[in-house]
């Protein structure tokens, strides 16, 4: 199983020393990850530094340089607690609105987006949660492809591409069937403890830039697939509910 990385939370306000610290990292080993801009930062959690004025410049050059850029929701704020059809987190920034409300939201952030000089077609939801109706209004906004789901490649399901992440990190590695899948990072909160690991899973060689996902050929996806990953994403969330018990 090849690697693919996805760093969330990107915003004017986030830990530059971190990302920077990230970034080079990436960069020594030639690999282009995928980044979660989020278009209107209000989440104070992801507040860690005054706003860079640059911020915007800084995002467009990384994309000329190959990262690949996802829009990841608009204010990052949770204002429900409907984990949606993927369910691996309990609160949400879209699932559980009107779809007129989602609309909304969803060209507000292409908006900001596309002002400063960002089109994208991915989209990365807060806290991984979405519904039926967010899927509608992602279409209708032009975003196809969500970074999120359970699979070892590509698929489509319901006219939606995912490109999947891992459930499992040490397993994806020890996986050596073809595939590919990405492992979530989000560096405000990284010690450095995570980044020796990241350094360390960048040496293994199997690490891959972002945008070998689109070489890839996109598997359609049966009713008998979503119930699986939505059973593992289920699974996966109450392990995590679990371990904050004991
Ligand atoms: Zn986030």
């Amino acid at each position: 199983m090849q690697i693919t990385i996805r760093m969330d939370d990107i915003t004017p306000d986030m830990d530059y020393a971190r990302f920077s610290r990230f970034k080079a990292l990436l960069d020594k080993h030639d690999i282009k990850p995928l980044i979660g801009v989020v278009p209107d930062n209000r989440d104070e959690k992801l507040a860690i530094e005054e706003p860079h004025k640059d911020f915007w410049n800084m995002v467009k050059e990384l994309e000329e340089n190959g990262w690949t850029i996802a829009m990841h929701g608009l204010n990052h704020l949770y204002t429900t607690k409907d984990p949606g059809i993927f369910p691996i987190g309990g609160k949400s920034e879209f699932a559980g609105l009107s779809l007129a409300k989602q609309d909304e939201m969803i060209r507000e952030g292409k908006r900001i987006l596309r002002d400063n000089g960002i089109t994208t077609d991915i989209f990365m939801a807060p806290s991984h949660s979405f519904d039926k109706n967010t899927i509608r209004v992602l279409k209708k906004n032009d975003f196809y492809i969500l970074t999120d789901g359970f699979g070892s490649g590509p698929f489509r399901s319901k006219g939606m591409i995912y490109y999947p992440i891992s459930v499992k990190r040490s397993s994806s590695l020890k996986d050596d069937r073809k595939g590919l899948v990405t492992f979530v990072y989000h560096a405000n909160t990284m010690e450095d403890k995570d980044f020796d690991k990241l350094e360390k899973l960048l040496e293994t060689g199997k690490v891959v830039s972002y945008s070998a996902f689109r070489q890839l050929d996109i598997k359609d996806r049966t009713i008998f697939g979503d119930i699986w990953q939505y059973t593992v994403a289920k699974a996966k969330y109450t392990a995590v509910q679990i371990k904050k018990i004991i």
